[in-house]
Parts: C-alpha cells; sequence; structure tokens
C-alpha cells in the first residue's frame, strides 16, 4: 500500500475511533468519473495540524535509589525482579481480597509507559494488567499513533486489585507506589502517560483535579509526565475521547522530539 493510501486510511481509523463522521464524500448527484486504474490519482493524507506543545506543569522529583539502603526493592536490577516482590507483598489490605497481583507489563526498554489506576476483575484473574473492555480501547489509542501494545510498558499504581473497583486509598497507594517508582526508574521511559485522577495526582504529588492537570507538559523526575483521562471513563463518557485523543497526540509528540 502506498504512504498516501496508508495515511488516509490511518486517519478514518482515527476518525472512527473517535466517533467523528465528519469525512467528506462526494455528492450523490455527481459522481466523480472513473479513471483507469493506472492513472487514478492516489488519496492524499488529510492535512492535520501540527501538535502544538503545551506549557511546563508541575515537577515531583522524590528521592531515588539509594545504593546502601537494605531494602530490596531498591536492590532489584529488572522488571522481572519488581514483579517477583510484588507477588507475596502484603504490605496493604489490598492483598486480603486479591486473586492476582498485577504488576505490570511490556518492554524494559519502553519509550512509554502508561500508568492506571489499579486492576479490575479481569486483570485480578489474569494477572495482566488493562485486558479487558478498557485494555481494548487503551491499545486502540496506542494504535492510533502508531504504537502496538507490546512497544508499550502499562502497569498501574496499585498492583492488587480494589475491592468493588474502589478507588484506592491513600494509605494503599503509599505502601504500593514505590514499586512503581522503581518500574519508572529501570524503564526511564521518555514520556510518562498519566490516565486517570489516581495516577495523575500520585505522580505529580498533587490533589489538583484531572481537568486542571490536562494540557501541560509535567515532570516526575525530569520525564515529561502528560495527564489523560483513563480509558475505562471514556467507555462511561465517549465526549472524552476527543480530549484524550489531543493528550495523546501531544505524548506521541514527545515521543518523537
Ligand atoms: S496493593 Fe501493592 S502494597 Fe498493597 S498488597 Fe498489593 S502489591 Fe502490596
Amino acid at each position: 500500500m502506498s504512504d498516501g493510501r496508508a495515511l488516509a486510511r490511518a486517519y478514518l481509523e482515527q476518525q472512527r475511533l473517535l466517533g467523528t463522521d465528519a469525512v467528506p464524500l462526494p455528492p450523490a448527484a455527481a459522481p466523480v468519473p472513473v479513471q483507469p486504474e493506472s492513472v487514478a490519482p492516489e488519496p492524499k493524507a488529510p492535512a492535520t495540524k501540527p501538535v502544538e506543545l503545551p506549557p511546563a506543569g508541575l515537577t515531583f522529583d522524590p528521592p531515588a535509589r539509594d545504593l546502601f539502603t537494605a531494602d530490596p526493592l531498591q536492590q532489584v536490577t529488572t522488571l522481572a525482579g519488581v514483579a517477583e516482590l510484588v507477588a507475596p507483598c502484603t504490605r496493604c489490605r489490598l492483598c486480603e481480597s486479591r486473586t492476582k497481583t498485577v504488576p505490570g507489563e511490556g518492554p524494559a526498554q519502553a519509550r512509554l509507559v502508561c500508568v492506571g489506576e489499579g486492576p479490575g476483575r479481569t486483570e485480578d484473574e489474569t494477572g495482566r494488567p488493562f485486558v479487558g473492555q478498557a485494555g481494548e480501547l487503551l491499545t486502540k489509542i496506542l494504535g492510533a499513533i502508531g504504537l502496538s501494545r507490546d512497544q508499550v510498558y502499562i502497569c498501574n499504581v496499585v498492583k492488587c486489585r480494589p475491592p468493588q473497583n474502589r478507588t484506592p486509598l491513600y494509605d494503599e497507594i503509599a505502601a504500593c507506589v514505590p514499586y512503581l517508582f522503581r518500574q519508572l526508574e529501570l524503564i526511564q521511559p521518555r514520556v510518562i502517560l498519566a490516565m486517570g485522577n489516581t495516577a495523575a495526582q500520585t505522580l505529580l504529588d498533587t490533589k489538583q483535579s484531572l481537568g486542571a492537570l490536562r494540557g501541560r507538559i509535567h515532570r516526575f523526575r525530569g520525564t515529561p509526565v502528560i495527564v489523560t483521562y483513563h480509558p475505562a471513563a471514556l467507555l462511561r463518557n465517549p465526549n472524552w475521547k476527543k480530549p484524550t485523543w489531543d493528550d495523546v497526540r501531544i505524548a506521541h509528540r514527545l515521543l518523537d522530539d
């Protein structure tokens, strides 16, 4: 397939994902004459406005690894090592109701890390993050910027499912967040996509709302953090797809910079 056709197809897929129906079609009364295949013009990719980078936002710079600590989490040097520590963890009450821990998955050299809130029912059963309906939507969102799921590291703030999918409590987040911080330390991504209030507020150490945090380039230990809606929220409110697309395009541009 030519580049033009591939771009046009990607554009139409993005429009479908966003629920936009503004795809221009030739009027029925004026059919476009069929041209011989050899001279048929290739469809031009619709002009897309270049993404403008938003202003700088918050910076959170928690202390990094202490080489002299006896903390086993600080001693591990791989994501698998972090997962091994998470598996038997009883640091908070969420261990009592979990089926499986969900440490996260993806390549250790991922350029993009997506952080959600916590595992849901399917994730708790499988031990994998974002495998339900919200996961399918996340896979589509990543596909729209040309990334396959296995190119991205996907994880949550808490690694065990909160009962009835409630929001994790402050002390549960405080107990679990060292795992996330260590994962980010090991991966050293170029961009972090914080999906939803819990991820955004935890990574930026703030109580500001998601609405106030969107549209700025924050920093976690120097790494750009883009805040957007959680895919599960998009399933409930499709009107947030367009702003999510705007956020994801900013993350994409930062990946390429
Ligand atoms: S949520 Fe985190 S801190 Fe709590 S038991 Fe699970 S792994 Fe441990």
